[in-house]
């Protein structure tokens, strides 16, 4: 009896070691449909946008070779969308100012920080009054190549808004307003900017927010039990679960908290 209580028990272990370091192979264009999400365009899009190097806001980098290559990209899905949504593109350059309470507190000033908003409306929503809004960024410190933080969730947000845009009769109810966030390492300005001055921000219901959380093999994600509105700008992450990590999960530690 002994002895088959504990084979049982080492094969839960063997298996649930296997389930959790398994993951699917990555779709390539080859044999895929348009509404299915392909690793091997993403891919090109990180491989892309990590190609200009570092990336701190601010630089040439960033505000003109990676705004100019996600801009280029969002243009050429939206030429080729079904006629069912409504794609529209906005570049944002807010300039503004907050108190950051960690340390000891400090004052946070910025001026014309970059964000690259698309908003997909089905055409029987438009104008939506309800929207998910979807973020990640592509601003990086100054001496890392920001693949994983934070340069490949906007390569998955690229992906997301072409399946999103081409898939027909996609049947999504309200519109999903991604923000590809050019100035989230000095310290989350450029959601500042958005959720404070932004006419989209006022449609936002719920948020998902697409961050580093170091490697595998599993995903974090973080829940907040508040919504992000302009008049609860502040709600922070106090829940955290860890799930497998299988393909086209990624990672999730810190909540829109501006
Ligand atoms: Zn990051």
């Amino acid at each position: 009896m002994f002895f088959a209580i504990l084979f049982f028990y080492l094969l839960s272990l063997y298996v649930s070691f296997i389930a959790t370091r398994t993951v699917p192979a990555p779709k390539t264009t080859l044999g895929s449909s348009v509404s299915e999400f392909v690793e091997e365009r993403a891919r090109k899009h990180l491989d892309a946008i990590t190609s200009f190097g570092p990336r701190p806001a601010g630089s040439y980098a960033n505000e003109i070779q990676a705004v100019n290559y996600i801009v280029g990209a969002l243009q050429t899905i939206k030429d080729s969308a079904q006629e069912d949504v409504i794609i529209e593109i906005d570049i944002q350059r807010p300039s503004g100012s907050f108190n950051l309470g960690f340390f000891d507190g400090f004052t946070s000033v910025y001026r014309n920080v970059t964000n690259i908003l698309v908003r997909i409306t089905p055409t029987d929503s438009y104008p939506p009054r309800n929207t998910v809004l979807v973020n990640g960024h592509f601003d990086s410190v100054p001496g890392g190549p920001g693949a994983s933080d934070d340069a490949v969730s906007c390569a998955v947000m690229l992906e997301v808004v072409r399946c999103l845009a081409q898939t027909r009769n996609f049947r999504f109810t309200h519109g999903v307003v991604f923000n590809f966030n050019g100035a989230e390492e000095n310290v989350l300005q450029a959601s500042h900017g958005f959720i404070t001055q932004h006419k989209w921000a006022e449609t936002i219901r719920a948020f998902v927010n697409l961050e580093a959380a170091g490697a595998g093999p599993y995903a974090l994600i973080s829940g907040h039990p508040g919504g992000v509105t302009p008049g609860n700008p502040r709600a922070f992450a106090p829940r955290h679960l860890q799930i497998p990590l299988t393909q086209g999960q990624y990672s999730s530690t810190k909540s829109y908290h501006c």
